[in-house]
């Protein structure tokens, strides 16, 4: 993207931000850093400084710009609703075209071209969460056809703390009866990890592999435990199906009577996915879940719902400032350790990472739970 194109595309939207700071006090990177040009204020300042020719992109900039979450925090305090993330998401597809970006996200992009996930295995191991979900025969997990594609996220394929997530969402879904199927090295990561690093043209092979694969399988429907590929798919996919996240089914699946909840004593809070919450609109069926366990008493974080703070791990900032990452994830053990609760549920891969990884290097006792992990303990 070049200076006219992003004159087109964000300075209405720009020119909307006042200057009157109603954001600060919402941003996390701001809360831990500081700085005016880590705030969603100064970071439109910027943008709109460069579009009216009066400041041109440099490393500092760069910086700025590529320290941003994208968690959307600011656009939910702000009275005329700018949309920061978005400026600055086009603002770094700018930076790429000037040649500044942090060179890691060329090794990711790579990555996903030639083995079409994030970690750089080959393909074919997406499958290997599967050795872990030992109570559903392997034909069973791998369908030709099947009314559900289980698309299961490079996260929770590749990172062992994650993979108990998908192991978790389909014990559930074969014991409720659920006719679904998983595309193993067939699936292909969604890209939003490229939308993240300025290089969102690059998606289109990603996405067009994917929407193959849903249409030759004949689902009606896709469900995600990642909110990242959840609202990827929701927002620029657009697919012929219904599209469910994982909280959503299982929401439905307890109503119908398909999932049967015993007792569990447990104080609990939840931690609302920026992806999936304030980006998406999902705020209650999680909770809907946690209020269904007989003696879960849930307990709301200060800041929830539309309010809730990042754990740190969007908008690839964990990839390119692991420190600013953990300085954001350690604001939100504090918030947590406010609510009083012994456990925090979240309902995404990296929220676990990220909360569970800060917990464990702060040597704090608080559990740190996926909600799939907790419907299935719930279960049995
Ligand atoms: S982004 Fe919104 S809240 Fe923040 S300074 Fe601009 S107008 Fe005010
Ligand atoms: S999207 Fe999040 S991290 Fe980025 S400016 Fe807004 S509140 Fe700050």
């Amino acid at each position: 993207m070049n200076i006219t194109q992003l004159k087109k595309l964000s300075y209405d939207e720009v020119a909307k931000c006042n200057k009157c700071g109603f954001c600060l006090p919402n941003c996390p990177v701001y809360l831990v850093d500081g700085k005016e040009s880590s705030a969603p204020r100064g970071r439109n300042a910027i943008t709109r400084a460069v579009i009216e020719g009066r400041l041109e992109w440099s490393p500092e900039i760069e910086k700025a710009i590529f320290s941003c979450l994208g968690c959307g925090a600011c656009t939910a305090a702000c009275f005329p609703k700018v949309k920061t993330k978005d400026l600055v998401f086009r603002d770094r597809e700018c930076l790429v075209n000037e040649g500044l970006y942090p060179r890691i996200a060329d090794r990711v992009a790579r990555f996903l071209e030639e083995q079409h996930n994030i970690s750089n295995d080959e393909n074919e191991e997406r499958a290997e969460w599967q050795e872990m979900a030992k109570e559903i025969p392997q034909g069973a997990l791998n369908k030709d056809r099947a009314d559900v594609i289980f698309f299961v996220g490079c996260v929770a394929s590749f990172f062992p703390m994650a993979q108990k997530i998908p192991v978790n969402m389909s014990k559930i879904m074969f014991r409720a009866g659920v006719d679904f199927t998983v595309l193993g090295g067939e699936e292909w990561c969604c890209g939003f990890p490229l939308i993240g690093a300025g290089m969102s043209e690059r998606i289109k092979t990603l996405m067009e592999h994917n929407l193959e694969k849903v249409k030759s399988v004949g689902a009606k429907s896709i469900v995600f435990t990642c909110p990242s590929c959840y609202h990827t798919w929701k927002h620029l996919y657009q697919p012929d199906v219904k599209l469910f996240h994982a909280s959503q089914m299982l929401n439905e699946l307890i109503k119908e009577g398909r999932v049967k909840l015993k007792e569990k004593k447990v104080r609990a809070t939840y931690h609302d996915p920026c992806d999936l919450g304030r980006n998406s609109g999902v705020f209650e069926e999680p909770r809907q879940v946690l209020k269904a366990i007989p003696g879960l008493t849930l307990v709301e974080l200060a800041s929830n719902r539309q309010l809730s703070t990042c754990c740190g791990g969007g908008g690839n900032v964990e990839m390119v400032n692991p420190e600013l990452s953990a300085k954001v994830a350690s604001m939100k053990l504090e918030q947590i350790a406010q609510t009083g609760a012994d456990m925090v549920v979240s309902s995404c891969q990296q929220c676990l990472r990220t909360i569970a990884t800060r917990a464990k290097r702060q040597k704090t006792d608080l559990v740190v739970k996926d909600l799939t992990e907790l419907v299935v303990e719930a279960m049995e």
